[in-house]
């Protein structure tokens, strides 16, 4: 069995709010599991209810080999961070940090040992006789996620640990988080609605929707491999580009035309004939003098190292990555290919990948 299985999990509030709606998940011992997906979908419900903090309406949850279900959050052994620090405002950061092994009753060596390993690795140097109020927001949160991994529990449970945080700081405490979990193998379930945190950051990622898990995979078979139009769309900065279209064959030949066009691109998988949508990520579609189709551009998005074009076509909208700091005007005509092994297919109707 994995370290920690949540089993058809259901949470319905008081006032009827169904927020969570079936969900099964099992994660490996030392896994980082990220929970993505928009604002409402479910992802705090489900983490507060492995933490304890929320009872299931329905469903199991397992631990380490035992049914947590019912149980109270000091009896599950996990550590938690939110996104608001909640330090405790009369201890210094040193105390903060001890706080939690001192609550343990560890011998004060042991202690002197975690500060010193946790001071080095998460950088509190400099920080730790200081009182909450006297720290930045991103050293509160720096100590508040100290206080959490200098313990060793079952599992930690990070709610948008860094969601109020600069970009810097937002970067430098991934790192340190990553680093820190990665050395210690502490099963994690860490949610998040930005996407480019949970790539970096997870081993797998589960995409949710509307209560329910949508795709669990790792970043790349996520971003390659969406398994339906939602998640083609959600991951990726920008979404996934979608062209309706159909499939029709030619002798041995299987070729898709957009929806309003004439263009047709031979694929190289076979696929029954009727309506799809394809999805193609910005990055595989490219200039080409001998492309099959063309794109008035828009507007450019200025990346540093590349930018995002967005050209007007035949058959709609279409993103495209150009490289190189010489951006292509707006109104410039592009001839365009589309890198006809990285594109996926979808069921217009099921939504499903083809
Ligand atoms: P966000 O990223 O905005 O925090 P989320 O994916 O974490 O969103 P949840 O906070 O789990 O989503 O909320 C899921 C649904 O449950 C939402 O519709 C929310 O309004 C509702 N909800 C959350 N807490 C309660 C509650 N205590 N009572 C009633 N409904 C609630």
């Amino acid at each position: 069995m994995s370290f920690l299985v949540l089993q058809q999990l259901e949470k319905t509030y008081a006032d009827g709010t169904h927020a969570v709606r079936g969900i099964e998940l099992s994660v490996p011992r030392g896994e980082l599991v990220v929970l993505l997906g928009p604002s409402g979908c479910g992802k705090t419900t489900t983490l507060r209810m492995v933490a304890g903090l929320e009872m299931a309406s329905r469903g199991e949850i397992h631990l380490a080999g035992r049914e947590v279900t019912r149980l109270r959050p000091s009896e599950r052994d996990v550590g938690m961070v939110f996104q608001f620090y909640a330090l405790y405002p009369h201890l210094t950061a040193r105390e903060n940090v001890e706080f939690p092994l001192r609550s343990l009753g560890m011998p004060k060596t042991e202690i002197a040992k975690r500060l010193a390993e946790v001071t080095d690795q998460m950088g509190l140097h400099g920080l730790l006789k200081q009182y909450p109020r006297q720290l930045s927001g991103g050293d509160q949160q720096k100590v508040s996620l100290a206080r959490a991994m200098v313990r060793r529990p079952l599992l930690y449970l990070m709610d948008e640990p860094l969601g109020t945080l600069d970009t810097d700081q937002r970067l430098s405490l991934r790192e340190i988080i990553r680093a820190r979990q990665l050395e210690l193998k502490v099963t994690t379930l860490y949610v998040t609605h930005d996407q480019e945190e949970a790539m970096s950051l997870a081993d797998r990622i589960v995409v949710m929707a509307g209560g329910l898990i949508r795709q669990v995979g790792t970043p790349a078979e996520i971003y390659d491999q969406p398994l339906d139009l939602f998640v083609a769309n959600f991951v990726g900065s920008p979404g996934m580009n979608l062209i309706p279209g159909t499939i029709t064959h030619d002798g041995p030949t299987t070729v898709f035309t957009p929806a309003q066009s004439s263009v047709c691109l031979p694929l190289k998988r076979r696929l029954p004939i009727g309506r799809v949508t394809l999805g193609v990520r910005c990055e595989h579609v490219r200039q080409d003098p001998g492309g099959a189709f063309q794109g008035r551009v828009r507007t450019c998005e200025y990346l540093g190292h590349a930018s995002n074009v967005h050209a007007q076509t035949d058959f709609g909208p279409i993103i495209l990555r150009h490289e190189g700091a010489e951006t292509p005007g707006t109104g410039a005509m592009l001839q365009l290919a589309l890198d006809l092994d990285h594109v996926v297919f979808f069921d217009p109707t099921t939504e499903a990948r083809l």
